[in-house]
This record gives structure tokens, sequence and C-alpha cells, in this order.
């Protein structure tokens, strides 16, 4: 009887640690990850549904906030607490435009950040690509007229130039005493681009236009022999509206006062429905958070799954997200920033930010890769601006994002009329939510994290030595003094 029990006891035991040591490993575990995703991912179709039944996603819109409450409800569905974080700024949103060229009117929209009232009429001045050395030669030509310039850098320029972004062209026409300025876009069949044309963000005293290349390039032709007039009028709005970032928590199952947060922004530029800026990265965000659900994920951190909303009028519902972080003492909770903005298909890992140890990232990238080939594990360390990370990374928060490869036409329609949910690869967008869901995993429930914060003198350092100082100032965002 007694040897019976012992024997029993002794198969218990056994039983008992041969069930500790079956525990799931990495490889398993992103094997069950990924089958469950292209079983279950819902990534393709919300932003389908969001897509026909809202349209755009313009901060501070009707449809802004009908976004915001879309997404709300859909991580409630998904068995999260969910919160609507609100933000009051002052935002800027299209009114009426027209142009006439020679009385004849043209197909045209209004650069973000034109005046709220403005008709002007003047001769064009076609000032190429419109680099300052495109004035130098003639200082005084525009003044009190209107300057046409190309948005990229037209062929047949010299070797070398390098290009500015709209609003710095803007501020060149400004400097040189142009009334208003006409860009011509570089997508052919007369598709329109909208975005700032504010270095700033605050409101600029000239009308900013963009027109179809076609058009535009008849008008340059055009001024080779004779002159050419043009009449802006628009009205645009400038005024205080509410926003609200939605946050969805995942408390964590160890380190739950860690923070992971994972964005994308939510909002889109008005002229179509932001399907791939960003549908396509917050619609991903949406799914990754599904997927936590679905697969019982319990990271040691917490995790945060934000839509951010106010990133294309000036990166507002981040800068608001981090400011409350400061004001709260909660930032340095906060230890890494993924950010997910017109990514779709990642093929590998960028992190920006200080980075201290590279080999966390192949790694975690290699076990992504032996899930699907299609992620080729590339890697680099590159900083830039002009995302909801930007407001993170200023805190020396570190960050992640990914290698896109997507086809390249998709770019053609970047903040134009033809951002719709047609230019939309469902795999692509299924890959996202994938691979994210295994890199933020591998992130959130990490042993040790691969960079750490920097404090405010490493970060400054840090800026400078990423050529990005100058660009900060520019924009108003350098805190540091000289
Ligand atoms: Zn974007």
């Amino acid at each position: 009887m007694k040897k019976v029990i012992l024997f029993t006891l002794t198969l218990l035991v056994i039983s008992a640690c041969t069930e500790t040591k079956k525990e799931e490993t990495q490889a398993e575990l992103f094997a069950r990850i990924d089958t469950e995703i292209l079983q279950n991912s819902k990534a393709y179709s919300t932003l389908k549904e969001a897509s026909e039944t809202i349209g755009h996603r313009l901060t501070g819109s009707e449809n802004g906030a009908k976004a915001e409450e879309y997404t709300f409800n859909k991580f409630k569905e998904y068995g999260y607490e969910v919160e609507h974080q609100t933000f009051e700024v002052e935002a800027w949103a299209r009114g009426m435009v027209a142009l006439a060229i020679d009385d004849e009117q043209m197909k045209v929209v209004t650069l973000g950040h034109s005046p709220i009232k403005s008709d002007v009429t003047g001769d064009i001045i076609d000032r190429g690509n419109g680099l300052e050395a495109d004035y130098l030669s003639d200082p005084d030509g525009v003044r009190g007229k209107i300057a046409l310039v190309y948005i990229n850098i037209l062929e047949g320029s010299p070797e070398g130039l390098t290009n500015l972004h709209r609003s710095e062209k803007t501020s060149l026409a400004m400097k040189y005493g142009a009334i208003g300025i006409i860009i011509i876009n570089q997508v052919p069949n007369g598709v329109l681009l909208t975005g700032t044309a504010s270095v700033t963000g605050a409101l600029i005293p000239i009308p900013a236009v963009c027109i179809g290349m076609e058009d535009g390039m008849a008008i340059k032709a055009q001024l080779k022999d004779k002159s050419v007039s043009a009449h802006i009028e628009m009205t645009n709005k400038s005024d205080m509206i509410k926003a609200r970032n939605v946050v969805a928590t995942l408390t964590g199952s160890e380190i739950p006062h860690e923070e992971i947060v994972i964005g994308g922004h939510l909002d889109s530029w008005d002229l179509a429905t932001g399907a791939i800026d960003n549908g396509i990265g917050s619609f991903a965000v949406l799914d990754i958070a599904r997927a936590f659900k679905a697969n019982n994920l319990q990271p040691k951190r917490t995790v945060k799954f934000i839509m951010f909303m106010g990133e294309e009028q000036g990166l507002f519902g981040s800068r608001h997200l981090v400011a409350e972080a400061i004001k709260g003492n909660t930032i340095d909770n906060i230890k890494y920033m993924m950010n997910l903005d017109m990514a779709g298909n990642p093929i590998g890992m960028n992190a920006g930010g200080k980075l201290e140890n590279e080999t966390f990232f192949t790694a975690l990238g290699a076990a992504i890769q032996k899930q699907d080939t299609v992620y080729q594990n590339t890697f680099s360390n590159r900083s830039g601006l002009h995302s909801d990370h930007q407001p993170f990374m200023l805190e020396g928060v570190p960050i992640l994002s990914v290698h896109s490869n997507l086809d390249r036409s998709i770019y053609g329609c970047y903040h134009s009329d033809c951002d719709d949910f047609n230019l939309v690869n469902k795999d692509h967008i299924t890959n996202t939510a994938r691979f994210g869901t295994m890199m933020l995993y591998g992130l959130a429930n990490a042993e040790t994290l691969p960079a750490i914060k920097m404090d405010s003198e490493t970060t400054k350092q840090f800026m400078i030595d990423n050529n990005l100082k100058e660009k900060l100032i520019i924009g108003g965002d350098w805190k540091w003094g000289e």
C-alpha cells in the first residue's frame, strides 16, 4: 500500500516537472501568434469598414470624432480598458478655394495653414525648383507677384541639389516678397497634394496652393513667351477644436509601472480617406491589440495602444500625451515608443534614439523571420522627425519603427486626393499586425530592454549628432537654448 502511494506520488511529481518544462518556447509562441493572426486578423476589414462608413479622419471634424469613437469601441470589444484623452488646440481646416489662370479656372487645393481669407491677383513668376538659388539671380523679381515652383527637383536641374519641404519653399517665396505661391505636384494625372505650408505650424500670411503636374507644366511652357496672371481666392478656418487620443491599456504582469507605448496616428487629411496615411498603421495597431488578447499575451511590462489624433496638423495628440506625462511625473515610466506611420509589410526594424543593444533586435528579428521569410530582418538606427515619435524622442525615450516594403506607386498618393482604400493590400496590412505583434511582445516582455531613456543633456547631444538641431529650431521645437 505504502509503496503504491509512493509510486503514485513519484509519478505525480514527474508529471508536474514535465508540465513546467513544457513551457512554451519563443518559437512556439510566435508560431501560435502567427497562426492566429493569419486566421483572424481584422486589420484589413476594420479599415475597410471605417473607410466606407466614416471617410476621412480629419482632426476636429465630425468625421474625426467618429473615428475616435469607432476605434474606442473596437478596443472595448477586444476586451480593453480604454480612455479618451481629450485635448484642445487651434487647428486649421480648409474652406473654399478658386484659382484662375488668365481667367480660366484650374483644379487646385489649398495647402495647410494658408490664411483664413485671401484674394490676390498677380503675374506668375516661374521660380523653378523654388530653392534659394532660384531667387538669387533676380531677388526682387517675385516681389508683389505669385511664385510658381515645382515640389521636387525638375529634370535637367544641376546635379547635387537638395530638395526642400513644401513649407520651406513657401517660406522662401515669402522671404522674397511673393504674395502667393503655386506649387506644382510631381505625380502624373492631375493628382493633388495637401499638407502644411507652414514651417512653424502657425498660419502663414500668403495663400499657398497645389496644382496638378500637367497643369503646372503647361503654365511653365506659356511663361516662356508671355506673361500669365493668376487670381487666387480662398477661405479657411483656424478654430479651437477638441480631439481625443484613444488609449487602451494592458497592465504588465511583473513590472506594470514600466510602459511600452505603441501608436499610430488615426487622423488623416481630408482630400481622400487616408487609407495609407495612416489607416494601414493605426488599424494595424488596433489589430495588434486584438491579437494580444486573442493570444492571451501577458508581457511583463504594461503596453499602451494609442490612436493619436492631430498628427497631420502638428503632432498635437502625441505632444499632448507627452506633456501630460511630464506634468503627471509619469514620463520616466515610458520605456519605449513604437510608432507605425504609413508602416506596411514590414521587413525589418529601425531603432531611432540611442541604441545600446543591436543584437536584441537582430535576434528578435531572426525569430520573426523563422515564421516567414517575407520578413528579411533588416536593421537600421536612423532618427528623423515629423511623426508621433518626435515628442517622445525629444524626452529621450528610445524609439522603434519598421522598414516597410510597400509598392512604390502608393507613395504618389501621399497626402493626395487618391489616398483611398483601393491602395491597401490585405497581405501587407496583415503582415504589419503579425510581425508588429511579435516585435511589441518581444519588447514588452524583455528581460532587459535594448536601450534606456536618455537624460536631457544626452538627448540634446543626440539631436546634434543626428543633424536634427537646425530642423528642430525651424519648427520651434528646440528646447535647449544655444
Ligand atoms: Zn502620417
